[in-house]
């Protein structure tokens, strides 16, 4: 056999090189090869649409990382449990709508998070919640917010969506609805924990924690997909510890805090509520997917790092093709994420 000459063997080694990288051997490929479990990677995006998915969330802010294992221990617990029971309703074809709701009402009922049962003080010493719930089948939805009584507010806002012809009541409004559809309440003594208590009284003595956005993260909210491919996304909270005024957060403000849409994706919101409502957050990311063609990952990290200032908060979404985006610019985010391919996995911290 003869010889193979210098440019022969440059021609193999140049065959061989173009092989490699098109079959995404090399080391570049790997390196952008699909990671289903990095739910902020763009290859996830693009990976199969899954039966169902679902995220949920419960708060974000300044989450020390010397929290006890024990507390931690609690929180993941607790996410996992509610995340369990959405999977399981999804996975059985329960529809997004009953599961968003479902969920909320898990976690309002814990008084882990900051909503219904562990709903933070106002400055006056009450609880006062908001809550929104939307239907990304038809844009229907149904938000309340400042109700004292209600024990499961996110139930209090399906009935203001599916039984009233508004979208949005507050207070005593709100409240006078409640007992026409006979739902639970409660007396204002219901919402008291300690840790929530002492938290107001840190935050009037130093008067500034509202503003640094302090231990009154827990905020819960719910996105899901199920396996007609309808959309929805649930928001619950007791706001910002020492807030005044009848001051309203994002939570209830349709587009701002909570936002669904079949056509693009189902946003829950947590953090600071006036930035949120003056970003129009949710529907933001919405907007970014419709008009300028951006995978969700690219439209809730735009909103979250572009628009938002650091610590500002987070977002849970489930865009129209089941992909998650489990996004934040604090320290941390309470979070969790399932499909119907398998994953499940709960966190706090980056
Ligand atoms: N976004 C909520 C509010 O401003 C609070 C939070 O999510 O921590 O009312």
């Amino acid at each position: 056999m003869s010889r193979l000459s210098n440019l022969q063997w440059i021609q193999m080694a140049m065959v061989v090189c173009l092989v490699a990288l098109s079959l995404g051997c090399g080391g570049t490929g790997a390196e952008e090869s699909p990671d289903p479990s990095d739910p902020a990677s763009e290859a996830a995006a693009k990976a199969p649409r899954p039966e169902f998915a679902l995220a949920i969330h419960g708060g974000a802010g300044v989450i020390s990382k010397d929290m006890e294992p024990e507390k931690i221990a609690e929180y993941e617990a607790a996410l996992e449990r509610a995340l369990a029971h959405g999977r399981d309703r999804l996975a059985e074809g329960a529809a997004a709508l009953d599961v968003v709701e479902e969920v909320v009402v898990l976690l309002e009922d814990d008084p882990l998070f900051n909503a219904g049962k562990g709903a933070v003080f106002t400055h006056d010493g009450r609880n006062e919640l908001d809550a929104a719930i939307m239907d990304g089948r038809d844009l229907s939805c149904g938000a309340v917010a400042r109700v004292t009584t209600i024990k499961n507010p996110i139930r209090l806002a399906r009935g203001v969506m599916e039984q009233s012809k508004h979208v949005f009541m507050v207070g005593d409004g709100a409240e006078a609805f409640a007992d026409g559809l006979g739902l639970e309440r409660v007396e204002s003594d219901y919402y008291f924990t300690q840790r929530r208590y002492d938290s107001l009284q840190k935050a009037i003595e130093k008067e500034k924690q509202a503003e640094e956005h302090g231990d009154q993260h827990g905020t819960v909210g719910c996105v899901a997909m199920d396996k007609d491919g309808n959309l929805a996304a649930a928001t619950s909270t007791g706001g910002m510890t020492n807030k005044r005024f009848g001051r309203i957060g994002d939570v209830p403000v349709i587009g701002a805090g909570t936002y669904a849409n079949n056509e693009t994706v189902a946003v829950s919101c947590t953090g600071r509520g006036e930035e949120f409502i003056r970003h129009n957050v949710a529907h933001s990311v919405s907007a970014m997917m419709e008009h300028k063609g951006s995978s969700l990952q690219e439209a809730a990290k735009a909103v979250i790092h572009g628009k938002l200032a650091k610590d500002d908060g987070g977002l849970i979404a489930v865009g129209a093709d089941g992909s998650i985006a489990l996004v934040f610019n604090s320290s941390g985010m309470f979070r969790g994420a399932a499909d119907s391919s398998g994953r499940f996995e709960v966190a706090i911290w980056e």
